[in-house]
């Protein structure tokens, strides 16, 4: 077997499994074993059945009577009692009469699931799962590794298929040098890849994490300094002249600009009518108001006779944007002409949109990746503008600047990245920090509360609806799939719907519909024609609908805070009071600790401050900030000193031997001249 061979070869892995690898984006063994595990379970160890109470435990026990079945309505119940010698519990299975009959009598299992009490001394448990136990007590011993699942795989089907290519005797090119892993105690490729998957202990998980992410920030860095090839100021080929466009239209919004929001377009107005071209990230916390200073410069651009393009992650907000600037040229009068490309539109509507780019017919460009692609020509580009930039890899942002020549850069980012860290990964930016939110906005009161408070939470949306306002739900699933504990989008709808009189209208959003079907339901909600979006974190970023007031996060334990603080960006956005509900899932008094952190802060670089204390270095089982850096591994926060170490020893590379050139360096070579790397999707910071 060969890193590029595809999974059918693994032993095991049919044309079936095969097509749902490749939903997960797993075509090749390579894939396959980068696809590391989202997190470990460690099995609790048994416990005698007088000491269960509420919670997830497993315990031991033999069935002394025969299962009993019932029907109720179309539900089959099956109830199991099983003894130790503390004991008996009630086990119910619904819809699987097979599973207790397969179970022998008087023979001992292991069970694992959640305890529910019912009355003061009595507990039954629904839905366990049964374990040999000498399986069980494997699973107890080691650190079992759990995957990013779609419905129809299993999370075994996933280790197994890893387990046989690291047993099988494959070659794994070690892209980093001896003398690097040597230097700062990296364990080899071979050994990494098995313990990430395979963990011996945390210590040695620990490790192997800790090489796979210095290998992940050394490539990144690698990419980033090479591209970066002028560092030296370039002479401002657009030199443009104020104009009073931009005068007349600041008077005439309906709110007077924060004194960050001028600040940071006077630094941009600066640059562009200066010498020297402009290349800026400007870094505001969610709902500072970033959009207008984007749109502010380009219509200077447009006033100057130029072009100027911005580009969204997410059909959605790139149509949300389109159609922001629409309303204004309509109320305002604006000498701009724009148009949208996104890879949602028709064949022949995406050429007329390329055509209409290519010509001065519209001066202001909108759209998503589809504005990069090699067929998009531009006419007289002179300033492209990225939202949400660390969505996006190096890669593409540069590619977005190079539609033009030597283009005015401009990147916007909700990331509050700790000022140390930017100067790394964006050394040759200019920084302009939006620090302030708008004054007419009321902080959004927080609580954070377990499932129990769900009831009141829908009286209170219902409350908010008869007022008018909007509600998001999000849940961490789409569907119901291995992770049964899980909210999941699909049901929720159901269960609301259910719940609420048919006057209030609900409806679902994830990142699995057709990007049409997502672009139509957003424009419904932000029309106010859904009360309810009950979605997943697809609407976490730039989303902007100023009547929703309540953003309700099911299992909130499941993402980071400053993702958390990006879904809570999402409410707040305008004059009406707004609320936020995170439901967790998990009451354990670290997880409360945590969520708390949210309670008592609404400053997003406060957050990302108090969630890498809270997490620490050594902290495995942190929750990665998923969607905020793609790393697949790393994270900036969680391991900046790994970052800072990456970067030391890439620098020195770089600059004892700038081409890769010397023996010592083949791998890395090879790896670099790779087509691969050239489309490797740094979709990351
Ligand atoms: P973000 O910085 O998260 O991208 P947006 O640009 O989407 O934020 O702005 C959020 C909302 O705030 C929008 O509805 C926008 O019209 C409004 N807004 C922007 N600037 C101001 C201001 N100075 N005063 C009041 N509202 C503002
Ligand atoms: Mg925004």
């Amino acid at each position: 077997m060969k890193t590029t061979d595809p999974v059918t070869n693994i032993k095991g892995v049919g044309d079936k499994t095969s097509l749902l690898l490749k939903k997960l984006g797993i075509t090749t063994v390579n894939d396959l074993i980068k696809y590391y595990p989202r997190g470990y379970e460690k099995y609790e160890t048994p416990i005698p059945i007088s000491d269960l109470k509420d919670g997830i435990y497993a315990f031991h026990g033999q069935m002394t009577k025969r299962p009993v079945t019932k029907r109720v309505r179309n539900l089959t119940i099956t109830s199991v009692y099983v003894t130790d010698w503390t004991g008996t519990i009630r086990l119910s299975f619904f819809n699987m009469p097979y599973l207790a009959n397969s179970m022998k009598m008087e023979t001992e299992y292991v069970f694992h699931g959640i305890i529910h009490e019912s009355g003061k001394t009595s507990v039954y448990c629904e839905h366990p799962k049964v374990f040999q136990p000498e399986e069980y007590m494997d699973r107890v011993r080691h650190l079992n590794p759990v995957y990013s699942l779609t419905k129809g795989i299993h999370n075994t089907t996933i280790s197994k298929a890893v387990r046989k290519i690291l047993s099988d005797q494959i070659e794994f090119c070690d892209i980093l040098p001896e003398q690097t892993r040597n230097q700062y105690h990296l364990i080899s490729l071979k050994d990494a890849l098995y313990q990430i998957h395979m963990p011996e202990d945390e210590s040695t998980l620990l490790a192997a994490r800790r090489r796979l992410a210095f290998e992940e920030f050394f490539l990144f860095l690698i990419a980033i300094y090479r591209l970066k090839e002028h560092k030296n100021p370039i002479i401002n080929k657009y030199q443009m002249f104020e104009t009073a466009e931009s005068n007349r239209f600041i008077e005439m919004l309906p709110y007077k600009l924060t004194d960050a929001q001028k600040k940071v377009w006077s630094e941009i107005k600066a640059e562009l009518t200066g010498t020297t071209t402009m290349n800026r990230m400007i870094q505001g916390d969610v709902g500072s108001g970033k959009t207008i200073v984007a749109i502010l410069a380009m219509l200077l651009a447009a006033t100057n006779g130029y072009q100027s393009a911005m580009m969204a992650p997410t059909e959605v907000l790139a149509a949300q944007h389109f159609a922001t600037i629409n309303e204004m040229i309509h109320k305002y009068q604006l000498p701009l002409h724009p148009v949208l490309l996104t890879g949602a539109l028709s064949a022949k509507e995406k050429n007329l949109a390329k055509k209409a780019i290519a010509s001065n017919a519209v001066n202001v460009v909108f759209g998503t990746h589809a504005l990069i692609q090699e067929n998009v020509s531009y006419h007289n580009l002179a300033l492209v503008i990225t939202d949400e930039q660390h969505r996006f890899g190096v890669r593409q942002r540069e590619s977005f600047a190079g539609k033009g020549k030597d283009t005015h850069v401009l990147v916007m980012s909700a990331t509050p990245i700790p000022r140390s860290l930017a100067m790394i990964l964006y050394g040759d930016m200019n920084l302009s920090v939006m620090n302030e939110l708008p004054s007419n906005r009321l902080p959004i009161k927080n609580c954070v509360v377990n499932t129990d408070y769900r009831k009141k939470a829908y009286e209170f949306m219902k409350e908010e609806i008869i007022k008018g306002r909007q509600v998001y739900v999000i849940c961490p699933m789409v569907e119901e799939g291995d992770m049964e504990h899980l909210e999941n989008v699909m049901d929720y709808r159901d269960k609301l719907k259910a719940y609420f009189p048919e006057t209030i209208r609900i409806e679902a959003l994830h990142g699995k519909m057709r990007p049409a079907e997502k672009n139509k339901i957003m424009d419904y909600f932000s029309r106010g024609e859904i009360d309810i979006l009950v979605s997943t974190t697809v609407i976490e970023v730039g989303i902007n609908v100023p009547n929703a007031t309540v953003m309700m996060v099911e299992n909130a334990e499941r993402f980071g805070l400053a993702q958390l603080h990006q879904l809570r960006g999402r409410v707040g956005r305008g004059a009406h009071q707004s609320y936020c509900i995170f439901v967790s899932g998990s009451t354990s008094k670290n997880n409360m600790e945590r969520l708390s952190v949210l309670n008592k802060s609404n400053d997003g670089f406060q957050i990302a401050e108090e969630d890498l204390k809270l997490r620490g270095p050594g902290d495995l089982f942190g929750i990665r900030q998923s969607g905020m850096m793609d790393f697949s591994i790393a994270d900036i926060y969680q391991d900046s000193k790994i970052l800072e170490e990456a970067s030391e020893e890439v620098k020195r590379i770089l600059e004892e031997d700038p081409e890769f050139q010397l023996p010592k360096h083949h791998n890395l070579k090879m790896y670099v001249l790779e087509e691969d790397f050239q489309q490797v999707d740094f979709r990351t910071i």
